[in-house]
């Protein structure tokens, strides 16, 4: 049943198109030493943190374009099966309910069905990533003073996407094989964030970790239950 990576994580299936860096720009180089990095297979806990000499912002301008890139990817892969019918509140389980909020049309948190809930987020993140007055391009050009409280609300959001996909989704990621991608991505998100300080321990709640050492041992969650891969299999 399981399919390789490749096709699973076919351009085609991607929820957004991928935003780049330039080449040529510093923050092209930083993003291509993390891959780097990242690549050789290492220690993901020693590949986030910052490296010395290097701007905190940059850093965290890299990583939270390259996480916007790889989540909406999961995402993607798994959307067709996140409806209105299966979600119809975006939550993570039944203790964590998920409200949207923006400056346009949902001025109070509002509940909606997972799959608008995800659109919004991802259309707003995308706003926020290709905003050059937040994220500038042109070598020189400073980040704005609030840039990492604007970062801080973008991976909140991100890592809903991970919850959202880990407590109600996870049976259809293990049915196309890719679990070890997403737990992969995961944990290099959680720790980014937590390295960083990013994310307020309270937020991260609904994927608390039975030890910190393994960030994939959820408390909250058992996705290798086995009925829920039966039924994912056979529905
Ligand atoms: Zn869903």
């Amino acid at each position: 049943m399981s399919i390789a990576l490749k096709q699973v994580f076919n351009k085609d299936k991607t929820f957004r198109p991928k935003r780049k860096f330039e080449p040529g720009t510093q923050r092209f180089e930083l993003h291509k030493r993390a891959q780097a990095s990242l690549n050789s297979g290492v220690d993901l806990k020693a590949a986030v943190q910052l490296p010395s000499g290097e701007d905190q912002n940059d850093w965290v301008a890299v990583h939270v374009v390259d996480f916007f890139n790889r989540i909406n990817l999961i995402y993607g892969t798994i959307c067709e099966f996140c409806t209105e019918r299966t979600c119809p509140v975006m939550s993570g389980g039944p203790k964590y309910e998920y409200r949207w909020q923006d400056d346009l049309k949902y001025k109070k948190p509002t509940a909606l069905p997972a799959p608008q809930y995800m659109n919004l987020l991802m259309d707003w993140i995308e706003v926020q990533i290709n905003n050059e007055d937040i994220f500038p391009t042109c070598v020189g050009v400073p980040f704005p003073k609030n840039f990492l409280q604007i970062c801080k609300k973008i991976l909140c959001r991100l890592f809903r996407v991970f919850v959202h996909v880990y407590i109600h989704h996870f049976d259809r990621v293990i049915v196309m094989g890719a679990e070890a991608h997403v737990n992969t991505c995961y944990k290099h998100f959680y720790y980014f964030v937590t390295e960083m300080n990013l994310i307020d321990r309270k937020e991260l709640e609904p994927l608390r970790p039975e030890t910190p050492e393994d960030p994939i041992t959820f408390c909250n969650v058992s996705y290798f239950n086995v009925d829920s891969l039966v039924t994912a299999i056979s529905s």
